[in-house]
């Protein structure tokens, strides 16, 4: 069995939620998406695929998968909203351009191991991570000198 989706079972098994095609059908159409996505489009995608996916069914689904760390969140400073599968259980970091809208990715092992042992100076256990920078890429820098 692929990872995630034992995973996504095991998660849903500790926490009474049910097993369903439908969601593990939406984990893996999620897990084939290589980009940063939002889920009206996402929604759009998969319906154009069956109907029998209901927007609710997906929502809960990305909360769920959310909860048990398989997919990650984007906020841009005006409010949208992007998910993307996290690779191997392994959360990354964003830079968002408040100019283009273009997103960035940190993936950074000497972040994840400093993240850590921050956490555990102060006995913190951490769940899920979201960090994100907001600035200029090189480009809109650069467009307007
Ligand atoms: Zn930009
Ligand atoms: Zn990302």
């Amino acid at each position: 069995m692929k990872k995630h989706i034992q995973l996504f079972e095991e998660y849903l098994g500790k926490t009474g939620g049910r097993v369903t095609q439908q969601k593990l059908s939406i984990l893996e159409e999620i897990y084939k998406t290589r980009t940063h996505f939002e889920v009206e489009d996402f929604i759009d995608r998969i319906r154009a695929k069956d109907k029998k996916f209901s927007r609710a069914t997906v929502y809960r689904t990305i909360k769920q998968l959310l909860d048990a760390g398989l997919i990650q969140k984007i906020l841009t400073r005006d409010g949208k909203v992007y998910y993307e599968r996290t690779p191997d259980h392994h959360p990354h970091d964003h830079l968002l351009c408040n100019v283009c809208g273009k997103i960035f990715e940190i993936k950074d092992e000497a972040v994840d191991t400093l993240l850590s042992q921050a956490c555990a100076a102060i006995g913190f256990r951490p769940e899920y991570r979201s960090l994100h920078i907001y600035g200029q890429c090189q480009r809109c820098t650069t467009a307007k000198l």
